[in-house]
């Protein structure tokens, strides 16, 4: 096993295809691809690890960002994969996708899949310890999604149910804790479908609020841990805070940078990619 206290953060770009709106609109189709890192926008390049152009599978997908975490996360390591971009970007078609279509499904039922196959395939002395948990944030309160209450946001950790699980099918759709207790590792994964990015200014107040609490401050805390900052601003929101452990230490963490690619949201799309940027 690789050095505990190693943290890495990889950022990934998506676009997704012109959608027939956009096209009987008329906009243009503006990325230009090179290599396999990098897009071009207005003659600008903006670097990643992986740029995935409209064409790429589900799979392709899957396999260049998330696979490699299943292990680390079985492994010890806390695990985060979440989706970034304006609304209609493809986040939830690049987390979840069609859940019940082989090649359609995103990255979440992937990982399901994954995690217990690669269980079954490990020493029969390893004992896991599956917990799933499912919440959704909204301002200063977080929803249960597996008993439906909403949660007041208590001091070190968020008090959602935690749910034991033995198959595949009982995890879909949710996000996942893991612990093998014989090996004295937990490692826990997060996966994380955000709310939109598009600029306040552009919404109403319910969005606007949305996005301070949420967007603008997880900005922060993502900026700060890659240039290295000592100081990680998590207080100043609640998806920070529950993810603190995949950002501070010990850490695999995946962005997806997801984007339109049409003329039409040019400007919101070159914020996007420069987000993603500043994580690097
Ligand atoms: P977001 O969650 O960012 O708001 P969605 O994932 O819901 O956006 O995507 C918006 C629409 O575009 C959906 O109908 C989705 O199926 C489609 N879409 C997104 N990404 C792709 C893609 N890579 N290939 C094909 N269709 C896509
Ligand atoms: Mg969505």
């Amino acid at each position: 096993m690789a050095d505990p206290a190693e943290c890495t953060i990889k950022v990934m770009c998506r676009f997704r295809p012109l959608n027939s709106s956009e096209v009987t609109r008329g906009d243009r189709y503006i990325p230009k691809f090179q290599g396999e890192d990098t897009v071009v926008i207005g003659g600008k390049p903006y670097m990643f690890d992986r740029v995935f152009q409209s064409s790429t599978t589900q799979e392709q997908v899957y396999n260049a960002c998330a696979q490699k975490i299943v292990k680390d996360v079985l492994e010890g390591y806390n695990g985060t994969i979440f989706a970034y971009g304006q609304t209609s970007s493809g986040k939830t078609h690049t987390m979840e996708g069609n859940l019940h279509d082989t090649d359609a499904m995103g990255i979440i039922p992937r990982i399901v899949q994954d995690i217990f196959n690669y269980i079954y395939s490990m020493d029969e002395n390893l004992e896991f310890h599956i917990k799933v948990s499912y919440f959704e944030i909204y301002l200063d309160k977080i929803r249960d999604l597996l008993d439906g209450k909403w949660l007041l946001w208590r001091c070190e950790q968020c008090g959602c149910t935690e749910r034991f699980v033995c198959s595949p099918d009982e995890v879909m759709d949710t996000l996942i804790e893991l612990q093998s207790h014989k090996q004295k590792l937990s490692g826990k994964l997060y996966l994380v479908d955000l709310a939109g990015s598009e600029k306040v200014q552009e919404s109403k107040l319910k969005r606007q609020e949305h996005q301070q609490v949420l967007c603008r401050p997880w900005e922060n805390g993502i900026s700060a841990l890659a240039e290295g900052t000592a100081y990680i601003p998590y207080r100043d929101s609640k998806m920070t805070r529950i993810l603190q452990d995949s950002l501070g230490g010990n850490c695999r963490t995946t962005i997806v940078i997801c984007c339109s690619p049409s003329s039409f949201n040019e400007a919101e799309t070159k914020s996007t990619l420069m987000f993603g940027q500043r994580a690097k």
